[in-house]
């Protein structure tokens, strides 16, 4: 199959071709016909499909034949949890839209409002924003919805994870009701689903990778090791085994710092990326790892989401998550589009627990591979798989204050040991 069948016209076609894209991916091939029928659409997708061109493109390709935004008005809102997120999702938009006559913007907190309300005066064919910012934009008039055409949820379930509902409902309240709606998300829990109920209209329902199966082409192991050693492994692995990029997670972004530091120490370029970061820092960090600058990047949960960093060889989990899914998401971070990726945990006798939920949602045992002169004390039990359905967890209540870029300073609690609680229900079709 070809781009050009799906009905995507030359300028567009030209975009991807440089972009050296030969066939559509599959959530391309499903989304792209709907999305340019004018349909909604409902994706189980995480990043890494290909998701961001499956909606993009086709929005493009219906905005290109209307009547361009006026003043601080917006034709499609694209709304997504993070700023890092947003900020791929605009660098998107512009080199698949190069060719077009249309206008995009990028709107996030954590930086000036200024300069955003300067750049809105013009108008947006397409806006790209986080809803807390979108709605101190909105209440300053900076920002209006009279032309909005098509609206995209991207990571839904992020954002419903990180307590943004409120504000989407709010954002939905002022948008005109005769739209395309596109909804997004890795899982489809009962929380998404009832936020769908009020959002699409007899959605086209696509599914590309079911959810929780990791990427066959990532090599998962895991390092059992005591936890007070675990910067010394890693420093001998990154050498020994000569990684030159590699994304390592943490589950505190004091976990993040120290780690960091403790790498520069050792003579390995390091950066952290997490939610108590500026804007500018985190900018910064990711685009010297992406450039080879920086060797390795220690992220947290929040802040690594959506990154999309190109045909990632390696990934670390420096500590295993508390939600098991996050395990998914991390490692989805390498493998992608066929590439070979390799992700090895490094797992101390107090993360069994997070072990074993770990393997029982992704239905396989990690293999174990013990590294010289680092045989734990303290051991790690031998897992088995166990079928019994995870237990039941309570819905999360939204927060009052966000996490991630948005307006108030408040309390940040991305990082803490509490595990976030995901409903585990099915995915689509
Ligand atoms: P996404 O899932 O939108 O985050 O995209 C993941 C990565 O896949 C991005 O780096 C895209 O540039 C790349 N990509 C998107 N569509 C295609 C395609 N049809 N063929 C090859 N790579 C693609």
């Amino acid at each position: 199959m070809s781009f050009a069948s799906l009905g995507l016209s030359a300028p567009i076609l030209e975009a991807v071709a440089e972009q050296g894209y030969k066939t559509p991916s599959p959530i391309q091939a499903q989304a792209i016909p709907a999305v340019l029928k004018g349909q909604d659409v409902m994706a189980a997708a995480q990043t890494g499909t290909g998701k961001t061109a499956g909606f993009t493109l086709p929005i493009l390709e219906r905005l290109a034949k209307g009547e361009r935004a006026r003043a601080n008005q917006a034709r499609a809102l694209v709304l997504t949890p993070t700023r890092e997120l947003a900020a791929q999702v605009g660098d998107s938009v512009a080199t698949y839209g190069k060719n077009l006559r249309l206008s995009s913007a990028v709107v996030y907190g954590g930086v000036k409002i200024n300069p955003q309300m300067m750049r809105l005066r013009r108008g947006a064919d397409i806006l790209v924003a986080t809803p807390g910012r979108l709605l101190d934009l909105h209440s300053q008039n900076a920002v209006r919805f009279k032309q909005l055409e098509v609206l995209v949820l991207d990571e839904a379930d992020r954002m419903l994870d990180m307590g943004f509902i409120h504000d989407i409902r709010k954002i939905l309240a002022l948008l005109p009701k005769n739209r395309q709606n596109l909804l997004f998300s890795a899982t489809f829990s009962n929380e998404i689903r009832s936020l769908a109920k009020g959002l699409v209209n007899n959605p086209v329902e696509i599914s590309v990778s079911p959810r929780n199966t990791t990427a066959k082409t990532v090599k998962q192991w895991i390092c059992p090791v005591d936890k007070k050693r675990k910067p010394a492994l890693l420093t001998q692995l990154i050498i020994e085994k000569k990684w030159e990029q590699v994304l390592v997670f943490t589950r505190t972004k004091h976990g993040a710092n120290r780690l960091t530091r403790y790498l520069d120490e050792e003579g390995i370029k390091a950066a952290a990326i997490h939610g108590n970061k500026s804007q500018n820092a985190r900018t910064k960090a990711l685009s010297d790892f992406k450039n080879g600058d920086t060797r390795i990047l220690v992220a947290t949960d929040i802040a690594a989401r959506g990154l999309d960093i190109d045909q990632l060889p390696q990934v670390v989990n420096f500590d295993l998550p508390n939600v098991p899914e996050d395990y998914v998401h991390r490692i989805g971070r390498t493998g992608r589009a066929g590439s070979r990726g390799q992700a090895v945990s490094l797992v101390s006798a107090d993360e069994f627990k997070q072990l074993s939920d770990i393997e029982r949602l992704i239905k396989q045992l990690l293999p174990r591979q013990l590294m010289d002169g680092f045989e734990p004390v303290h051991d790690l039990p031998e897992s088995r798989l166990n079928h019994r359905p995870a237990k039941p967890k309570k819905p999360k209540k939204p927060k009052p204050g966000h996490k991630d870029g948005q307006r108030a300073p408040k309390k940040v609690t991305e990082g803490t040991n509490k595990p976030r609680v995901r409903r585990s229900v099915k995915g689509l079709v």
